[in-house]
């Protein structure tokens, strides 16, 4: 899809491009002067593996602030990112004969994160109507003596799904019982809307298995800066450090200090995001749910949406028959250049994802073309 928008684009053509998974603001001035000072002071070199002192005690009093979990530096290890924390962990703690719990839809890099260390992803059913939240019975039925750990993503990206306080009790309370590793990525924790996010550590005193994942990406935009971090048992934290010192070193200097000032300077910038953000989910979510058939709850956080297309898969477009969300997709990006990503790759077929981390006009622009579209199918 990104191949074809790059080819349509260059032929001049006006693209839309509703698949990135960032936000479209950019990096704060304050952070970024940060990240200036930083490398006039000489912060220019390697620091410790796992992260210099001063994160790891802003990364406390963020979540000691944000998600009311008081934990010690000792339990911080800061990686080139959420998606490095996550693999590192599932690295250190997951390997052949193991099995980890995965909830479909998944964010397209857990599978490959835990199959990579020979362990094998469980797939669980999840409810589109109740914010993806677990099947439990299916949970239940595939939990065995091999299930080492469960990855939770509230808010989720695709779905944008925030479970409730039950669900997540719930699902804690089935995890201790199997001594389940819970995996807690949060990368999206400040974007939600209607709603205050509340970190899954927080809902259990047992926190001993409980590992949380944050990022300065989505939620400072920043992306491109590579920081994100692990909250945790001491000894796991450790032997993420370890094994980032051996493979990528440390996180980037200037970008640990510029994180610093993220997390514990202003925060103006995250209710304004919220704001916007929240305006154009309400936007699209009309423009798209009034289409006859597109069936999509609202989603509580993240950015993105993700309708049930289902009812236009077998019909037909002009001449070709609709196969798959996929060929949905590619039509929509073929006749009216909108770039989605279908739900294929999500492990749900039957869906696409739209991300709205673009401008409202964008939006408008979309929705009439996706109309259009629609139209057209019989
Ligand atoms: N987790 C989820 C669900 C994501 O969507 C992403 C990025 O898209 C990440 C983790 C990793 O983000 P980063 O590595 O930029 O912190």
């Amino acid at each position: 899809m990104t191949a074809k928008a790059v080819e349509l684009r260059s032929q001049g053509l006006d693209v839309l491009n509703f698949s990135v998974g960032e936000p479209d603001f950019n990096t704060p001035q304050n952070i970024i002067n940060a990240a200036k000072n930083a490398m006039d002071s000489g912060f220019t070199k390697y620091t410790p593996g796992s992260g210099i002192r001063e994160l790891k005690e802003a990364v406390c009093q963020k979540i000691d602030r944000d998600n009311n979990l008081s934990y010690s530096p000792e339990n911080v290890v800061v990686s080139c990112g959420g998606k490095h924390a996550l693999y590192n962990a599932c690295q250190v703690l997951f390997e052949h004969g193991d099995e980890v719990i995965i909830f479909t839809p998944y964010w397209v890099s857990f599978p490959d994160f835990v199959s990579v260390t020979g362990a094998k992803p469980i797939f669980v059913n999840t409810i589109s109507e109740r914010q993806y939240e677990p099947d439990f019975s299916d949970l239940e039925s595939k939990i065995n003596e091999n299930t080492k750990g469960i990855i939770i993503n509230s808010p989720s990206n695709p779905t944008g799904g925030v479970w409730s306080d039950e669900a997540i009790k719930k699902t804690l309370e089935i995890s201790h019982k199997n001594d389940l590793w819970v995996f807690s990525d949060e990368c999206y924790e400040q974007l939600v809307y209607d709603m205050t996010f509340k970190s899954i550590a927080t809902f259990t005193n047992d926190r001993d298995k409980v590992l949380t994942f944050q990022s300065c990406s989505k939620t400072y935009a920043m992306t491109g800066w590579r920081i994100g971090y692990t909250i945790g048992n001491q000894d796991v934290v450790k032997a993420m450090g370890k094994l980032q010192g051996q493979s990528t070193s440390c996180p980037n200097s200037i970008a640990q200090h510029a994180a610093v000032e993220a997390l514990i300077g202003n925060q103006d910038i995250i209710s304004n995001m919220v704001t916007k953000f929240k305006t154009r989910r309400d936007l699209i979510l009309d423009g798209l749910t009034s289409v006859d058939n597109i069936l999509c709850d609202t989603p509580k956080g993240a950015f993105y949406v993700f309708p049930d297309v289902s009812h236009y898969i077998n019909k037909s477009y002009k001449d070709k028959v609709i196969k798959s969300a996929n060929d949905l997709s590619m039509i929509l990006l073929e006749e009216k250049y909108i770039v989605t990503v279908s739900g294929e790759s999500f492990g749900a077929p039957n869906n696409i994802r739209f991300s709205y981390a673009t401008s409202e006009d964008v939006i408008h622009k979309m929705l009439d073309r996706f109309k259009t579209i629609l139209s057209l199918v019989k």
